[in-house]
């Protein structure tokens, strides 16, 4: 069959298959433990279902405008203000379908062919399969070994004539990182002085541990929203835990939302009016669901932390937020599809190899879940690969011996 090139050349996600892999293994009555989803667990905010179910019930569910509906977008300014400091107007915000698409949009509305952009590794794996189906070419910055955090003097370097943008995730999806505020302050001026959009994706922005900040790139732009290139991406998924309503933002200089509202009227029309309903409930009710969500999710960063102590050979710098870890597991084996196919059929435990962000040897898991998947998920790994963990364990009602080390 003829089909499109750049269509056809969208990497598969090993990540596919070894989900799909767990759910049958799941069908079958088997103990999977599922550390491979960036999810939390929480419900949806009441206030989030009470706005959604309103609008539901009106029985008035039609087009909205292209951009958003402008009580949502009136929100994600106050939510802009309080967060970010700075006041930006209506033209300045576009509603998207999640920040997945939000990203595809920005990246659609500036590239040209062969435009460069700059990602950093370790990457959430969307970005250059996203950079590339919108034609563009990313170029991957990668830190020194040992860290994952990158050296300013390594992004200039990978900056060429071609560059349109650098993209910067900070907490950082797989590491947890969040990027030093010296060098979020060098990148803003750097992109000012350039002319180079500076792309933060913040999805995570508030979900960070130990009074640790994660501090908006916009804070240090000289320049107001209209003419620093700093683009700001949002949305509901994570830190409201509502990933399945599908609702993101972005707030940019009006010239750029434009030509993203006239993508948006080609593309999806916009977004679902219950969708942005309850994304306007998330924003406008009680904050504290935020921090209850945070709370949780730190209780489980330090109870993986307690239990990766005692995993000998593997290497973890603590995240400071999100819910991902980046285990190295480089002692054991340096191809990361093979360790997490390895983890899946031995020890029941989804992951997610490495590679799919840019860091082979190192595997990423997700905390996002409960207490349990978290202690008895680090358990079973270490019983899989640390010979000097007890070599019997119990996975559901079946007693393992490891036979293999
Ligand atoms: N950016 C990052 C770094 C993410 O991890 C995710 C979700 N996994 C997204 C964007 C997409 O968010 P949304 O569900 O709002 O499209």
């Amino acid at each position: 069959m003829k089909l499109s090139k750049i269509a056809s050349e969208i990497a598969e996600s090993p990540t596919f298959a070894l989900n799909e892999e767990a759910r049958l293994l799941r069908e079958r009555g088997e103990a999977v433990i599922h550390l491979g989803i960036g999810e939390p667990k929480n419900k949806t905010p009441i206030s989030a279902i009470l706005t959604s179910a309103a609008k539901l019930t009106s029985g008035e569910v039609k087009y909205t405008p292209p951009d958003g509906v402008p009580s949502l977008k009136k929100a994600v300014i106050r939510y802009t203000e309080e967060n970010y400091d700075r006041l930006v107007a209506p033209e300045n915000v576009i509603v998207t379908n999640g920040a997945k698409q939000g990203l595809f949009n920005i990246f659609y509305s500036i590239l040209n062919p062969q435009d460069e952009v700059i990602v950093i590794a370790p990457y959430w794996v969307s970005y250059p399969e996203i950079i590339r189906m919108c034609l563009g070419r990313p170029v991957i910055v990668t830190p020194q070994d040992g860290t994952f955090t990158p050296r300013f003097e390594d992004i200039e370097r990978a900056v060429t004539s071609y560059t349109r943008a650098i993209i910067v995730n900070s907490p950082n999806n797989p590491s947890g990182a969040i990027y030093p505020p010296a060098l979020i302050e060098k990148l803003v001026d750097f992109c000012e002085r350039k002319g180079i959009f500076l792309i933060c994706d913040d999805i995570y922005h508030r979900l960070t541990f130990d009074h640790k900040e994660a501090i908006p790139a916009i804070r240090y732009a000289k320049k107001d929203v209209e003419d620093s290139h700093v683009i700001i991406v949002n949305g509901v998924a994570k830190l409201y835990g509502m990933t399945g309503f599908r609702v993101g933002w972005v707030v940019a200089p009006r010239e750029l939302i434009r030509v993203m509202t006239n993508v948006t009227v080609q593309i999806t029309s916009g977004v679902s009016p219950v969708s942005q309903a309850a994304a306007e409930g998330a924003l406008n009710g009680l904050q504290s669901v935020v921090e209850a969500l945070r709370l949780q999710i730190q209780n489980n960063r330090d109870v993986l932390l307690q239990e990766m102590k005692s995993f000998n050979g593997a290497r973890l710098i603590p995240p400071d937020g999100t819910f991902y870890a980046l285990l190295d597991l480089r002692a054991f084996n340096n191809n990361s599809v093979e360790l997490a196919r390895f983890l899946l059929k031995k020890a029941l435990v989804v992951t997610v190899p490495g590679k799919e962000f840019g860091m082979e040897g190192h595997i990423r898991v997700s905390f996002s879940g409960t207490v349990k998947d978290v202690t008895e998920g680090i358990a079973r790994m270490k019983w899989a690969l640390d010979s000097t963990s007890p070599n019997e364990i119990y996975i559901g009602d079946k007693k393992m011996v490891r036979d293999w080390l």
